[in-house]
């Protein structure tokens, strides 16, 4: 079972420092601010995606944006995503 908790933070810090990366490339004044917040944030969620986010069956760290085929893609069992 994985939390939803954590696939919702990942999604939220992955948007986030997406957001931060492209601001740096469209605002010139502060650009080297958002692109560290922008990097920080895309090495958290990654964090938490390698930490958190695993096949509770065989461990494998799975891609969040797969998760809705509820299927591990290494070992093809049932993964659940706590509602
Ligand atoms: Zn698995």
């Amino acid at each position: 079972m994985i939390s939803k908790k954590y696939v919702n933070m990942y999604m939220v810090l992955t948007l986030v420092g997406l957001l931060s990366l492209i601001a740096a490339l469209m605002i010139e004044k502060y650009k080297v601010i958002l692109f560290i917040i922008g990097v920080v944030f895309m090495i958290i969620s990654t964090y938490i995606n390698i930490k958190y986010i695993r096949c509770p069956h065989c461990d494998t760290v799975l891609n969040v944006t797969k998760l809705n085929t509820k299927k591990c893609p290494h070992c093809k069992k049932h993964i659940e995503v706590e509602k």
